[in-house]
Formats: structure tokens, sequence, C-alpha cells
């Protein structure tokens, strides 16, 4: 998949979540014929940070590869992981053909204590992917932050555990969503800086209603510009409009970083088909 990707300098993929509850597969599954019409270069699939849903990942993960025949990427979190966890679904997703990983920490489930948090087999991403790289043949990407980690003590020491990322075997970063191009181009030259080489794929996440910052952003403590809160308080109660206002948003951000060289671009895009679409045919 990277060959490919990277032999082009222009790559679009999408984030999709996994369904929730068993009868809500179907649905996912017209979700995804209706993305991969698109002819992304993958499609990543979500994972639960506890890893109990890890199954649900694999399914639809293996739907994407499979029957759709678009590359997938499986998202893997260690949080709540064993090494044996860690191996088993390993083998899951070896035994249906996917071998690419977004490989996590994840953030501390709900019903998992502190001390369980602290006492954690893998403490950071950077043991798992030490972890795959050594006992797997998983292409291993990994996550980063163009505003920094909300726990990272400085954007200096952000930045040197993601080159210790790439060291223990990433071949791709994934970045964090951000609303303000020029926090990701700052970013990006300081990673430049700090000896990042592997490619860098921007995280564009569509603002189509004003819960979204609410929860997703805020979770992702993701700033949020003037002119999206703008946005945001004019069309807050009009959704239609806010639809209409965020998918804008989210087209002219990408067409300035195509615009300024930055040609990898990643859709979180919800199990949002059409929306996705009026955005792909706008860029
Ligand atoms: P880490 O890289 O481990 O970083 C966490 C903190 O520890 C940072 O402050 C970092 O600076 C620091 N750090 C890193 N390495 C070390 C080290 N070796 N020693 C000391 N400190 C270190 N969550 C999910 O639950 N499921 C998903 O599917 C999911 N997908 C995501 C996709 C993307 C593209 C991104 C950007 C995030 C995703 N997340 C997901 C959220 C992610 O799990 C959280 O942001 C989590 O808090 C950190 O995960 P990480 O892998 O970035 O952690």
């Amino acid at each position: 998949m990277f060959k490919d990707m990277f032999a082009n300098d222009s790559s679009l993929s999408f984030e999709v979540f996994p369904p929730k509850k068993d009868d809500e597969f179907e649905n996912c599954y017209k979700v995804l014929d209706s993305l991969s019409e698109l002819k992304p270069d993958f499609i990543s699939v979500t994972y639960g940070a506890g890893g109990s849903r890890s199954k649900k990942t694999v399914e639809i993960a293996s739907y994407i590869q499979n029957e759709l025949h678009t590359d997938a990427m499986a998202h893997m979190t260690c949080v709540g992981s064993t090494s044996e966890d860690i191996l088993a679904v390993t083998r899951d997703l070896e035994a249906v053909g996917v071998n690419h990983v977004l490989a996590l920490r994840g953030d501390k489930p709900r019903d998992m204590s502190d001390e369980q948090f602290n006492q954690r087999v893998f403490p950071h991403a950077t043991d798992l992917i030490r972890f795959l790289n050594e006992n797997t043949k998983l292409d291993i990407s990994a996550s980063c932050y163009p505003e920094k980690h909300p726990e990272a003590m400085s954007m200096d020491s952000d930045l040197a555990f993601m080159k210790m990322k790439q060291d223990m075997g990433a071949k791709m970063f994934i970045s964090q969503l951000f609303f303000d191009n020029a926090d990701f181009y700052r970013f990006t030259e300081r990673a430049d800086k700090a000896g990042i080489t592997i490619p860098i794929v921007a995280g564009i996440m569509p603002i189509t209603s004003t819960k979204q910052i609410g929860s997703t952003v805020t979770l992702a403590g993701s700033s949020v510009p003037k002119k999206l809160a703008d946005i945001c308080a004019r069309y807050g109660e009009s959704p239609d409009d806010m639809r209409k206002a965020g998918i804008e948003y989210a087209i002219d951000q990408i067409r300035d970083l195509r615009k300024c060289g930055v040609g990898h671009i990643h859709i979180y895009c919800m199990n949002k088909p059409k929306m996705t679409a009026e955005i792909c045919k706008s860029i």
C-alpha cells in the first residue's frame, strides 16, 4: 500500500468506525459500498480503546479489503491489551488479508481503574510499534498531533516521541484533526527539523453540526479558529446551512493544503458517504 500511495504525490483516504450493535452491520456495509465508489487509496477502521470490540474492527476491515477490494487499515490500541491480545488481533487481521495497522496507545477506557492504567503492559504507542515490528509482518502507521497531544509536556517532547515511532518502524503518520492549516504547516516544518522523513497525512474532519465541537473536537484537543467558531455561531440553529458551511470549510482546507504541497489527505468521514462525496467532487 505504501509503495503505491507514495509513488504519487497525492492520496485520499477515509476513516470509518465499526457499528456498535450487531444489527447495524448491513447499514455499515452500505455506507462502505458508497465510500468505496469514491475510489479512496485506503479506508481506515477505528478500534475501541479497551480492545473489547476488536472483532468488529476486523470484520469491517475485512469487508473493505475482500468485498470492496479497497486497501483497509485497521486501527489498533494497546492501552488495555496484553501481548497475547495484540498477537490474537494480528492473527485475526492476517487471516482476512488485512496487513496494515494504525498503532495507537488509546485513551484510558471509562471502566479502567487508575491502577490498571498505570500498570498497562504497553505504556505508549512506541512500545506497541516496537512489539509489532519485532513480532509481526504488519505494515505500521502511527498518529501525530499538529497542536501537540493534550498530555504532552511540550511540542518538542511530542516530536521526539514521533521520531521514536519512526525509528521503531512506523512508515507513515496520520495527523489528528486540525482546523487551521497554519498549525499544520508549522508542525510539518518542525517535524522536518526533528528528523521525520516518512509521510505525514493530514487529517481533516468536516464539521457539519455544532454538536461535534462539544464532543469529538474537545476530546481531540484541537483548537477552533475564529472563522469556524463564527460559522457555528451563525448557523448553529439551522442544520442545513451549518452542514453546507461545514463542508465548504473542509473543502477550503483541503484545497489550500494541496495548493501548499500537502498531497496526502485523510478525511474523518464519520460514516457519512453523501457528505464525503460532496467534498470529493470539489477538491
Ligand atoms: P502515544 O503516542 O503513546 O502518545 C500519548 C502521550 O504520550 C503523548 O503526550 C506523547 O507525547 C507521549 N509519549 C509517546 N511516546 C512516549 C514514550 N515512549 N514515553 C513517554 N511518553 C510518550 N483512539 C481510539 O481509541 N481508537 C482509535 O481508533 C483511534 N484512532 C485514532 C486515529 C488518529 C489518526 C489519531 C490521531 C488518534 C486516534 N485515536 C484513537 C486517539 C488516540 O488513541 C489518543 O489520542 C490517545 O490519547 C493517544 O494515542 P497515541 O497512540 O497517539 O499515544
